[in-house]
């Protein structure tokens, strides 16, 4: 493991919630929004309405240059967003998950939530110096954002459909 496991599972989600907005949208409605909230277990309020999506929606590019950014860029959007939400620390334990952080309470909108999240996750990221595991897509393409969290750093493409293409690339190549 390379973070925290609560790290990694904010930064996963994280990066699932940049890349739905990869064409085509995966996230549309508000159904496609309560499966991404299952899918990455997010525990609170959820309202399933069109504002809460359309709240999230809107923070997808915000995540995005968060991820994206120079390490020194991505230290200040991080203390916007712990300093927008009012952000306060709290160890918790709930279900299955051991001693983990929150830093808002559980009924704060879902978008304050996946925002607060990120961007504790993202406090991990930057005291490791670890931007390098995060890039874009090597798929000269494709804009998805790419989370690297295995030990020899091999992880170059967003999923396994850019992956493939790439391979299939290279084999014609190689047989022209
Ligand atoms: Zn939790
Ligand atoms: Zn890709």
């Amino acid at each position: 493991m390379v973070f925290a496991h609560d790290t990694e599972a904010a930064l996963l989600a994280a990066v699932a919630l940049v890349n739905s907005a990869e064409e085509p949208d995966t996230l549309v409605s508000t159904e496609d929004l309560m499966s991404f909230l299952d899918r990455h277990d997010y525990t609170g309020a959820r309202r399933g309405s069109v504002a809460e999506l359309d709240a999230v929606r809107e923070l997808r590019p915000r995540v995005r240059m968060l991820l994206t950014s120079d390490r020194d860029a991505a230290a200040a959007l991080v203390n916007d967003l712990l300093s927008e939400a009012c952000a306060l620390p709290q160890l918790v334990r709930h279900g299955e998950y051991d001693w983990h952080t929150h830093a808002v309470a559980p009924d704060a909108p879902v978008a304050t939530r996946i925002a607060v999240e990120t961007a504790m996750a993202m406090i991990d990221v930057i005291r490791a110096d670890e931007m390098s595991r995060l890039d874009v897509c090597a798929d000269p393409d494709c804009g998805g954002v790419v989370l690297d969290l295995s030990r020899n750093r091999s992880r170059r493409f967003c999923s396994t459909t850019c992956s493939n293409r790439a391979a299939v690339a290279a084999y014609r190549a190689r047989h022209r």
